[in-house]
């Protein structure tokens, strides 16, 4: 059965870390604009440089040019099982674009309060080659626990051996900006998908080893 799925929420909520982990088990691609763009960027292309100089601000890339990408990349021979969006649409104009080029099952809305998503972000390590997610944060709030994702040796991938990095647009000033972009321009999708009956909210409770079957459940999997 065809699978078409977007993980909405801010940034910092677990989307990356769940389409990636969703991806193997399900067999469908997990697609990340903000991957393909930080990709580009280290091209060190001159369409690179400006998307470089957007995501260390905290802002949106155009809408026109991410659709374009977006769209070439779900046209692709690996999705036609289906695909897990992450980051993407991030605005209604995206998902009005969106809606033209293909048709989608389900929306899981990732819930997380903004004090954990900002303690998350300038905890998070992301590797240089891969994008392999990790955090070395350790959240424990009344009965919300969040272990942190620990590489096997400090500071290198387990996937590639890459090293670790700290996103330049992972600082809590730049976190700011960028959950003020999402309350402005991407929170408006909720009210767009649930109108579509094709939400779902994903309440993060714990850490990925507790969600994901979880998710899977919630998607009949
Ligand atoms: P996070 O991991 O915090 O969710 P992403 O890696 O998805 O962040 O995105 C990083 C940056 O890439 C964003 O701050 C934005 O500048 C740009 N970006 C990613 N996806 C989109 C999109 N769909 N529309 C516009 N800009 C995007
Ligand atoms: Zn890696």
């Amino acid at each position: 059965m065809i699978m078409r799925i977007i993980f909405l929420g801010p940034p910092g909520a677990g989307k990356g870390t769940y389409a990636s982990r969703l991806s193997p088990i399900l067999k469908i691609p997990h697609i990340s604009t903000g991957d393909m763009f930080r990709a580009e960027a280290a091209s060190g292309s001159e369409l690179g440089k400006k998307l470089h100089d957007i995501m260390t601000s905290g802002a949106l890339v155009p809408d026109e040019l991410t659709v374009e990408i977006l769209k070439e990349r779900i046209q692709k021979d690996d999705c036609k099982e289906g695909f897990i969006l992450d980051g993407f649409p991030r605005t209604i104009k995206q998902a009005e674009m969106l809606d033209q080029a293909t048709s989608i099952d389900v929306v899981l809305n990732v819930k997380l309060d903004q004090e954990i998503l900002i303690k998350k972000m300038t905890a998070r390590r992301v590797c240089k080659d891969c994008g392999n997610i990790y955090n070395i944060a350790d959240i424990r709030i009344g009965d919300l626990h969040m272990p942190p994702l620990l590489p096997e040796k400090e500071g290198v991938c387990d996937k590639c051996g890459g090293n670790l990095i700290h996103r330049k647009d992972d600082t809590k000033e730049v976190i700011e900006d960028r959950l003020k972009e999402y309350e402005k321009k991407t929170a408006p999708l909720i009210d767009y998908y649930t109108k579509k009956g094709l939400l779902k909210d994903v309440v993060v409770a714990g850490g990925p080893d507790m969600m994901i079957p979880r998710i899977l459940e919630m998607i009949g999997k």
